[in-house]
């Protein structure tokens, strides 16, 4: 067993910070949580409800925040300097205390891609053009969905993802399987509303994706069109007028629609790659945290003593990350166990 209690510093209090809390908790340990906004639970605290079965967020948030309420959370903390020692970090915090521990897991989680900076798709210039997190919150709060009654909502697959322009060349994951989530959640809403879906590929890899998938055709008429878009604009009456190419029909495609979707993807968070360097952890080609081996060691990073949870290493959907959360725990674990 562990001789004396060592001090572990989880950065970010999203699922896979409070997941890992827990665990670290229940194997003995006293970590700390240090959250930089005045809230735990990260992204999922935004959203509604849950791919691929339709769980509320908070039915997952919950009992989560519940079993980590013992652990002590510094909320709205930043680390203003991380230093590496011998075998310890020294983490200066916001508020000016210090934390020596002997080890970190980083559990910063992603940021959402700004749609704005694809300007061809309208974010922040047509009032109807909205996010999925945008679309999120109007099922969390029905607050200003931007029109009444929508008798046609679009999607866009692929926003800030797999575009090299955008700086993002890779896959997101989660956004085909949300967007099409989304949409069902829309037809359940509005059901005179035609809903179309403009995609490249659907990656739907998931357990029971599929299944969501011939859904939202069969049972809900959802309109599936391969193609990018490669214009929109806003008609005089305020909606949305799409182009895009068919590209299973070789046919040009113009909609013109009351609501239009983008699906914002995940990039990496800028502060775990400010941290990172700081104590020379490595950072992968992609932005996201490097892990020291993709297959066997995915929650270790290349320094001793630094761990991984989460999306701070790519995008990851919510099962994925509570997983790897507690396979970082026991890593942490073994760590204080088999060192000298
Ligand atoms: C639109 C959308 C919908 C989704 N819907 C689903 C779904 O239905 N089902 C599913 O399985 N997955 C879904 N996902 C994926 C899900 O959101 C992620 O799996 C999950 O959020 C990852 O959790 P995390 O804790 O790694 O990161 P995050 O949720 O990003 O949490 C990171 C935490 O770290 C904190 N933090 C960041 N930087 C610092 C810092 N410098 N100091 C201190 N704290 C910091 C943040 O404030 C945050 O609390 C969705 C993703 C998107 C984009
Ligand atoms: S999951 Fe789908 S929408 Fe998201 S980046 Fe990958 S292909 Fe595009």
């Amino acid at each position: 067993m562990v001789n004396r209690q060592p001090v572990i510093a989880i950065i970010g209090a999203g699922i896979a910070g409070l997941e890992a809390a827990r665990q670290l908790a229940a194997l003995g340990y006293k970590p700390v949580l240090i959250e930089k906004a005045p809230v735990v639970g990260g992204h999922v605290a935004e959203w509604n409800r849950l791919f691929p079965d339709m769980t509320p967020a908070e039915d997952i948030l919950k009992p989560l925040i519940a079993q980590a309420a013992q652990v002590q959370t510094l909320l709205d903390t930043e680390i203003s300097a991380i230093n590496r020692l011998k075998d310890e970090y020294n983490l200066i915090l916001s508020d000016g205390r210090s934390l020596l521990c002997q080890a970190v897991l980083f559990a910063t989680g992603f940021h959402l891609f700004d749609a704005s900076r694809k300007e061809e798709y309208g974010y922040g210039i047509y009032d109807r053009v909205i996010t999925n997190r945008d679309l999120e919150q109007w099922f969390n709060n029905r607050h200003d969905l931007r029109v009444d009654k929508p008798k046609a909502v679009g999607f866009v697959h692929c926003v800030g993802s797999r575009d090299l322009k955008a700086g993002n060349s890779q896959c997101s994951k989660v956004c085909c399987i949300t967007a099409i989530k989304q949409a069902i959640e829309m037809k359940e809403e509005f059901p005179d509303a035609e809903v179309y879906c403009f995609y490249m590929d659907l990656r739907l890899f998931g357990k029971k994706y599929e299944d969501f998938y011939i859904r939202a055709q069969r049972d809900f008429g959802i309109h599936f069109i391969r193609g990018r878009v490669s214009e929109v604009g806003e008609a005089i009456d305020g909606r949305v007028v799409v182009k895009a190419e068919d590209t299973l029909s070789g046919k040009p495609v113009k909609v013109t629609l009351d609501l239009l979707v983008l699906m914002a993807g995940i990039v990496c968070n800028p502060d775990a790659q400010h941290y990172a360097r700081e104590i020379g952890v490595a950072v992968d080609e992609d932005g996201f945290l490097k892990s020291r081996d993709n297959l066997a060691a995915i929650t270790q990073s290349s320094r001793p003593g630094v761990f991984f949870a989460g999306a701070c290493t790519g995008a990851k959907t919510v099962p994925e990350t509570l997983a790897e959360a507690r396979s970082a725990a026991l890593a942490i674990h073994h760590y204080f166990n088999t060192r000298k």
